[in-house]
């Protein structure tokens, strides 16, 4: 049956319509993870306070056990926000790097103005797992070198921000290269955006829905029935 995928949640629903990837934030969300439904866990750069990473490090490396705990992340570096000096959000980012590796899933990265970290230590580590910034701005330099690093992006309610201009590089984005997130809106405002981007793509509902589906099979490992 054709759904909606949504890569990034954190806002909880259920629908038959939408496979969703909530977000765990360690240390802010506390959820009893349900069966068939998938999820992310990791340490957001927003929360992050050098007296409590161990016990956040604990609490993710418990989590991310669980079979439908199916990314790394959201985790990342944020130039803006973080309390936390780059340095030690890096060695933090690494961290969640190497549990990605370890555990053989996906990493989702938030990234605010630190791009080019993110794209250098693609290049050095060369992970295995994919790695898909989410919250994508339109920023098209940003966006190719992303893209031409072999990492994803993630995006949604950018589309009805931006003006078209900025919007552009959607169309021209391959099937493989991007997700779609509702991130902090709620149902269902994915369906919205997968409207409003398959009118920008000048795709229709349905193959943008296979494509993503076919994606998300693939990037996660997932069978779906
Ligand atoms: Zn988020």
């Amino acid at each position: 049956m054709l759904k909606y995928i949504d890569i990034h949640t954190h806002e909880y629903y259920s629908t038959n319509e939408v496979i969703s990837v909530y977000n765990i934030i360690i240390g802010q969300n506390q959820v009893n993870t349900e069966q068939n439904k998938y999820y992310s866990a990791g340490i957001h750069p927003w929360y992050l306070h050098s007296d409590n990473l161990e016990l956040y490090f604990k609490y993710l490396s418990q989590e991310i056990e669980k079979n439908n705990i199916i990314a790394i992340g959201e985790c990342g570096i944020d130039l803006l926000k973080s309390y936390l000096e780059i340095s030690l959000q890096e060695k933090v980012f690494i961290r969640h790097v190497e549990l990605s590796e370890q555990k053989e899933k996906p990493l989702i990265i938030h990234c605010v103005r630190a791009y080019d970290k993110i794209i250098y230590w693609h290049k050095k580590i060369r992970p295995k797992q994919n790695w898909i910034v989410h919250g994508i701005k339109p920023n098209e330099y940003v966006i190719y070198n992303l893209l031409n690093q072999g990492i994803k992006i993630s995006f949604g309610k950018l589309v009805f921000i931006a003006n078209d201009s900025r919007l552009h590089f959607i169309k021209k984005l391959s099937e493989n290269d991007f997700f779609i997130e509702s991130d902090e809106e709620s149902y269902p405002f994915i369906t919205q955006l997968y409207q409003k981007i398959s009118e920008i793509r000048k795709q229709s509902i349905i193959d943008l829905q296979i494509s993503q589906m076919n994606n998300f099979v693939e990037t996660f490992k997932i069978k779906l029935e």
